[in-house]
């Protein structure tokens, strides 16, 4: 299934294009206009003349790419025209300011999900299907063997870990992409457990989703003149996986417990290579039947699959009837903020790993 005449997103060389309106989506080379789905460095990238984005998504931006870009924002639903296409942004449930793309011309409507998770976390809109004739899908965890604890279940358990090691006078670090993940934990566990101390990566961004209006417990900085020295052995601890290899975590007493958060996690022999104590599967992407479920919830008959598992997600949509073909993307597997070059074990040798 190649390009057809009318097509509202093609890809080129710089991202994916929608030919009559001129501009991209999350384009990976720099270009005039780009519509930024969320703010994760894959997706959101710096050199671009013109960005649009969700209202939530301006701080991350700014942070990211520079005070000085020139963007424009849009609240969901709120509809711009552009060369005569509408297009609209609509809640992904992935981060805070996460944005499906709608595009609509010619009697055609297109929406392009970014990056996308089901299971509404409390941080961030939840995902809301958009009904389209062409859906373009992410499939980070497009495979059969990716299925999501519930957020009750995840909680109890991070809980439960965090509750033992505070009790055996222990830290409990816990490792998670700072944008995002990090809030999503902060915003889960049981803050009455002891305090809870953010890395100066993570601290940022925690600030970020408090002014958006997201609650998050109280978070000490390590150099918090405030924070309990004596009280370090309760403490919860988020960090992004940079910070598994710095001698900041040595405050944290000889021996502190260490766990990774990540969907990577349900893959046998990952958390042996990150060396960490504990696994916890939590990812701000859908599952298997999460994709599966967004993809049908959208009516589409068209589906193109930009990243992930793209082969697996094409063949079995091609099996349900659906149009199916792949886009060939330069965004990463997992979302990577700055931290990611340091980062250990990289989990392109987890996806190899047989189920
Ligand atoms: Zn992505
Ligand atoms: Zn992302």
């Amino acid at each position: 299934m190649a390009a057809q005449a009318g097509d509202l997103i093609v890809a080129r060389p710089e991202g994916l294009y929608c030919p009559p309106g001129d501009f991209y989506i999350d384009p990976w080379r720099p270009v005039d206009r780009a519509v930024i789905t969320h703010g994760h460095s894959d997706h959101a990238r710096s050199g671009h003349a013109h960005y649009l984005a969700h209202r939530d998504s301006e701080a991350i931006l700014r942070r990211r790419l520079g005070d000085a870009i020139q963007l424009q924002t849009l609240a969901y639903g709120e509809v711009v025209h552009h060369h005569g296409v509408r297009v609209s942004l609509h809640p992904a449930g992935h981060v805070l300011g996460s944005a499906q793309v709608r595009l609509e011309h010619g009697g055609r409507v297109w929406v392009a999900s970014g990056d996308y998770k089901l299971e509404a976390d409390g941080t961030c809109a939840p995902f809301e299907p958009v009904r389209c004739d062409t859906f373009i899908t992410e499939s980070t965890f497009g495979l059969p063997i990716y299925r999501w604890p519930s957020q009750a279940v995840l909680f109890a358990e991070i809980d439960a870990w965090w509750r033992r090691n505070a009790a055996a006078g222990r830290a409990s670090v816990l490792y998670a992409y700072a944008l995002g993940k990090a809030q999503r934990l902060l915003h889960g566990v049981d803050a009455s457990i002891g305090p809870i101390v953010a890395h100066g990566a993570v601290e940022p961004l925690n600030e970020v989703y408090r002014a958006a209006g997201v609650a998050l417990p109280r978070t000490f900085l390590a150099t918090d003149a405030s924070l309990d020295k004596a009280a370090l052995s309760q403490a919860l601890v988020i960090a992004p996986p940079s910070a598994g290899r710095s001698t900041w975590l040595r405050r944290f007493g000889a021996d502190p417990a260490d766990a990774f958060a990540s969907g990577w996690m349900q893959l046998r022999g990952t958390r042996r290579r990150r060396g960490v104590d504990r696994g916890f599967v939590v990812s701000d992407h859908a599952d298997w039947p999460g994709l599966q479920a967004a993809i049908r919830a959208t009516g589409a008959e068209r589906i193109f699959v930009t990243h992930g598992s793209v082969p697996v997600m094409v063949r079995w949509l091609n099996e349900q009837g659906l149009r199916a073909q792949s886009f060939a993307t330069e965004y990463g597997d997992e979302d990577d903020g700055p931290e990611r070059p340091e980062a250990p074990a990289p989990d392109a040798a987890a996806q190899q790993e047989p189920a």
